[in-house]
């Protein structure tokens, strides 16, 4: 096999530890692939390249904006062209099933699209100082930040590249980028189009392997701007910490444990299929999965039978055979999950559905797990707490509104939230009092590149996507002008 190599000021090469990494498949453990296993020089020079680029070379950031555009134009294009190479990559990868994944591609071109449409319709303030120093005016413009960091993990693992780089690359920045090692190989197929899109060299440089090796120093270095990283909360602390050496920007998307609502007088057919798709779609391992049921009493046995009946028929096996169900990422991330199962069933949770690695129909050599639903949680329990980051639902039970928003918030993440009622006015009040930056009314997942991304408390900081999105990778500059330079100022006449 060949080895995928790092992209450094526009050339491929490997690590100059000549080390290299195999990559495992989850469907049944088999290598598909290997990479070049960077150390921290490669790091390094990643960095200078993305230097050079950006304060030296200045070709991207001095590019008109309708130039620019054309190229990230051409990377959508080119993603589209490319769209079946991409999905196969990523459910041999990440296991998931191949239309979740050929609906990622689609959603990766979309975010490029979007952005390469943006950034040539900047917006910009125009403010009234006329005070004190005679008439003034006074306006803002927006400006790259420098050298970006870029970091992500591997649930998604070309769209989350995407959600990083399409605004980056739109608002002029030069960039260095660490995939998760548990699934890289899309994104290294992205580069590859970056460069056949012109990408000028230097501009977007790919650093393949460890968190310790390379998104430690991507964290620490003082010649990077700004550092945006996707990832468990764990290790985004880490990050903020390290980028607080030369005060860098710091966007964090980070975990969660997402509540969703049920009302009594919910549509039960409908909430069903919504609360599936909200911990079963990616095998759950979605950072906004709606990890906890809160339902009330009334609707409370017929939902939990129907939704055990309809987890019944979920279809598990391999990515590529497009079941319901993939293989979770890795061996690690089953015994994982699988550590959880225990302690929920050891704390005294009711075991509904699920509950064991499945193994059945040839599935023995992969990483795949039943889909699991606990009934009759209680808020100290583990399961109830901690982002298990699996196809693991924990059920919680209430019997007033209010009930229902204080379990809601009762966690230190704040990602998302879905609320299911046909009583409208209930359903905005109780979504208003969610600590939540992604919500969901009758409905649970959904994302649009066009809306902005991002958690409340320890689920992040910033925003991705939308416009809301770009203007984390820009600076805001404001210029006073005089419009009367001739007269004097006059300060120091009394
Ligand atoms: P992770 O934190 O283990 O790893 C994320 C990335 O950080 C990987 O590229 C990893 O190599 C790197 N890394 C690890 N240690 C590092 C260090 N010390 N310094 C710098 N980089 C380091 O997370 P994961 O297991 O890959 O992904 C799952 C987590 O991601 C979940 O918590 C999930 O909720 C979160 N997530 C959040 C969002 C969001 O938008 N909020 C989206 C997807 C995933």
């Amino acid at each position: 096999m060949e080895t995928v190599k790092n992209y450094i000021g526009g050339v491929w090469k490997e690590s100059i530890s000549g080390k290299t990494e195999d990559v495992i498949g989850p469907a049944d453990g088999s290598v598909i692939g290997v990479v070049t296993d960077s150390v921290p020089a490669d790091a390094e020079e990643a960095i200078a390249a993305a230097k050079k680029s950006f304060y030296t070379d200045r070709t991207w950031r001095d590019m008109a904006a309708v130039d620019r555009a054309a190229i990230l134009f051409k990377v959508a294009d080119l993603i589209d062209a490319n769209a079946h190479d991409l999905a196969v990559t990523d459910t041999l990868d990440n296991g998931k099933p191949l239309r979740e994944a050929e609906g990622d591609v689609a959603d990766a071109a979309a975010c490029f699209r979007y952005y390469a449409g943006l950034i040539d319709k900047p917006e910009g303030g125009i403010y009234d100082t006329n005070r004190g120093f005679g008439e003034m005016f006074n306006m803002t413009i927006k400006e790259p930040v420098g050298v970006c960091a870029q970091i992500t993990p591997w649930n998604y693992p070309l769209l989350m590249s995407c959600w990083k780089l399409a605004p980056c690359l739109a608002a002029g920045n030069s960039l260095v980028f660490k995939p998760s090692s548990k699934a890289p190989l899309s994104t290294a197929k992205l580069f590859r189009l970056f460069e056949e899109a012109g990408v000028p060299a230097g501009t977007a440089n790919l650093v393949l392997g460890s968190g310790s090796n390379v998104g430690n120093v991507f964290a620490e270095s003082e010649d990077v701007d700004m550092i945006t990283f996707t990832g468990s909360t764990r290790v985004g602390q880490g990050i903020a910490r390290a980028a607080a050496g030369n005060l860098k920007k710091v966007g964090l998307e980070l975990g969660g444990k997402s509540p969703v609502v049920i009302f009594d007088d919910a549509d039960l057919e409908a909430a069903v299929e919504w609360v599936m798709l909200g911990i079963f779609f990616n095998a759950g391992q979605v950072c906004s999965a709606t990890s906890r049921l809160i339902i009330q009493d009334g609707i409370h046995d017929a939902f939990i039978k129907r939704l055990a009946e309809r987890a019944s028929h979920i279809t598990i096996g391999p990515g590529m055979e497009n079941p319901d169900l993939g293989p979770v990422v890795s061996e690690d991330q089953m015994n994982k999950i699988l550590g959880y199962i225990k302690a929920g069933i050891d704390e005294g949770a009711k075991l509904v559905c699920g509950g064991k690695r499945y193994t059945e129909n040839g599935c023995d050599k992969g990483y795949y797990i039943e889909p699991t639903v606990f009934d009759n949680c209680t808020p100290d329990m583990k399961i109830v707490k901690e982002e298990i980051f699996g196809p693991v639902l924990s059920v919680l039970t209430f019997h007033t509104e209010q009930e229902a928003i204080d379990l809601a918030n009762d966690t230190e993440y704040g990602l998302a939230g879905a609320v299911l009622t046909k009583d409208g006015a209930r359903a905005l009040r109780v979504t208003k009092e969610l600590r939540a930056g992604i919500t969901w009314i009758n409905c649970d997942q959904p994302t649009y590149c066009q809306a902005p991304w991002g958690g409340y408390k320890k689920s992040g900081v910033g925003r991705e996507l939308s416009i809301h999105g770009l203007d984390e990778y820009q600076e805001t500059k404001q210029i006073n002008i005089n419009l009367h330079p001739e007269a004097p100022v006059g300060w120091y006449e009394h």
